[in-house]
């Protein structure tokens, strides 16, 4: 079974705009305690790799779907956990000249999908605006990771500010849509905003 019942708002955003293929690289923000690690790993198949980050400890995946993935544990608001990241998919998106490959021969990433949550406060308009600061790190670290086509998912509270946050999302990919998964419409405000098919993903300068 899976560890969270957010594990079936993956499949389905997955089963909405396919998000995920076998033999991706997938990154996932906020991967405790590893629902959506597990659907993931699934998806990605044995070609494929997955790399979870945490504030919080991920205990291992069984069996074979261990083999695919990475965990991090770190707070994504702070640079040098998105460094870590950056170096475990082999560097980002001009990684394939960069890459020193460790064990994990992971390529440029093709999916970022982030269910990152602040913990409640209770006050909505507090717990909304950490949800979008984390919803902006989030996206972010997909423009630094992505290869040109890859995917982006990302949970945002509603409010304000998420309309540009959609509009912005929608410069860098083919399209972007909000959706908010049956599996979530009794807990409110949560949605969650897909951008498919990034578009060119430029070479970082300095590199
Ligand atoms: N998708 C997960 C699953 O299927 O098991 C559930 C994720 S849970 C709704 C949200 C997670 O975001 C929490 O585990 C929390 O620790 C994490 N989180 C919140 N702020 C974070 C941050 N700054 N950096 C990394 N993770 C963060």
């Amino acid at each position: 079974g899976y560890r969270s019942r957010a594990a079936y708002k993956l499949k389905q955003l997955d089963e909405l705009e396919n998000v995920i293929s076998g033999g991706d690289t997938v990154v996932d923000l906020g991967a405790a305690p590893g629902g959506w690690l597990q659907v993931a790993a699934e998806k990605v198949g044995p070609q494929g790799s997955v790399i979870g980050v945490d504030l919080q400890r991920i205990k291992d995946l069984d069996g074979t779907e261990n083999e695919r993935v990475e965990t991090i544990r770190g707070d994504m608001t702070e640079e040098r956990t998105r460094e870590r990241v950056i170096d475990a998919a082999g560097g980002g998106v001009d990684g394939a000249a960069t890459a020193a490959s460790p064990e994990r021969a992971s390529g440029p990433v093709d999916a970022v999908v982030s269910d990152m949550a602040p913990n409640m406060s209770g006050e909505y308009s507090l717990d909304q605006a950490r949800s979008l600061h984390l919803a902006r790190q989030a996206f972010e670290t997909a423009l630094e990771l992505l290869d040109t086509g890859g995917n982006f998912v990302v949970k945002v509270f509603q409010g304000p500010d998420v309309d540009d946050l959609r509009a912005d999302i929608g410069d860098e990919f083919q399209y972007v849509r909000a959706t908010a998964p049956k599996a979530t419409r009794n807990e409110s405000s949560e949605i969650y905003l897909i951008g498919k098919g990034r578009l060119t993903a430029p070479i970082r300068a300095g590199d």
